[in-house]
């Protein structure tokens, strides 16, 4: 059996894993990120995480992928930008390290692209060859492949969906625009929400209400979630009757925390977005829930040393 290591860098967390040609993980763990330590500190982590996976050394071990939160030159393998999340991140040459450290091939691109990886050979994406994918969680990223390959735009930034404007009126994004669809429909953009319309009934929110209580809420059947997932959800509908009309998917692969708010989500957010988008279009395109699940940030990770190495033609899409 061949193996591949993977590791998820988040701003928060970091997960490692030694990771099967089916997808499997064999062992791994994780450990906070402790990005206060500037990006040195940050990669001797992911060094030591490594060392860890590879173990006794017993494994026969193809390569290494990586997936970070930020922007990523998935050619050189450096971070071309990454918000104070991660201080210091931008520039890092995590592949460059990675490769003199270990002598193994090294795969580094941006945590979303590498969950769409996931997708792409384990989960919801096997049998397509034009897809998005959203994940919703502390912010909202995307990845987008086209013809079997992820798009990367000019500087390995394509994809970031969440900053996609859903309302040219709406609050003050950190991008510098104006409603984008993360400012409703991230695990913050829904709290956001709640609280606002609690006020607006005269109440005050519960301290620690966020998306998780607010989707429990809704499941219950409680008035002001009821009032706070409709404006999420016809935010989200906004966003992807736009991706659906740029890009012609076959279908919009949804996953991360706030994802898990089940079929009821799925089914009022496939009404929206087919009532706001051309006939012609939203037939072809599909709107599911990710295949792979939570760990499907260090699976991909892994899965790109077989989808860009040297048994990628042997494999069943070239990313
Ligand atoms: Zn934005």
């Amino acid at each position: 059996m061949k193996y591949a290591v993977g590791v998820d860098i988040g701003g928060t967390k970091i997960q490692f894993a030694l990771v099967d040609e089916q997808g499997r993980i064999a062992r791994g763990d994780v450990v906070a990120t402790e990005a206060a330590r500037g990006a040195e500190g940050v990669m001797q982590t992911v060094v030591e995480g490594i060392d860890r996976v590879i173990g006794d050394g017993c494994a026969r071990i193809e390569g290494i992928g990586i997936g970070s939160a930020g922007q990523i030159d998935f050619r050189t393998g450096e971070v071309s930008f990454a918000v104070d999340t991660l201080p210091g991140w931008t520039g890092t040459p995590i592949k460059q390290i990675v490769e003199r450290r270990f002598g193994l091939p090294a795969y580094v691109d941006n945590d979303v692209n590498a969950a769409a990886v996931a997708e792409k050979c384990f989960g919801a994406g096997r049998q397509l060859d034009h897809f998005v994918c959203l994940a919703l969680g502390t912010g909202i990223g995307g990845a987008i492949v086209e013809s079997g390959r992820l798009l990367r735009g000019a500087s390995g930034g394509a994809g970031e969906l969440g900053h996609v404007s859903v309302d040219f009126n709406g609050p003050r994004c950190s991008c510098g625009n104006y409603g984008c669809v993360e400012l409703y429909a991230s695990g913050p953009g829904i709290a956001r929400l709640a609280r606002e319309t609690l006020a607006a009934q005269g109440t005050a929110a519960e301290a620690g209400l966020g998306a998780k209580e607010v989707l429990a809420d809704w499941s219950g059947g409680a008035a002001y979630a009821a009032l706070v997932m409709d404006r999420v959800i016809r935010a989200l509908a906004s966003a992807v009757a736009g991706i659906i009309h740029a890009f012609n998917p076959q279908a919009v692969i949804i996953g991360g925390g706030v994802s898990g708010a089940g079929d009821a989500f799925f089914a009022a957010l496939a009404k929206e977005a087919a009532a706001r988008t051309s006939p012609s279009m939203r037939g072809d395109c599909r709107i599911v829930p990710a295949g792979v699940g939570a760990n499907a940030g260090v699976i991909g990770a892994a899965a790109q040393v077989w989808h860009y190495g040297p048994d990628a033609a042997a494999s069943r899409v070239a990313l």
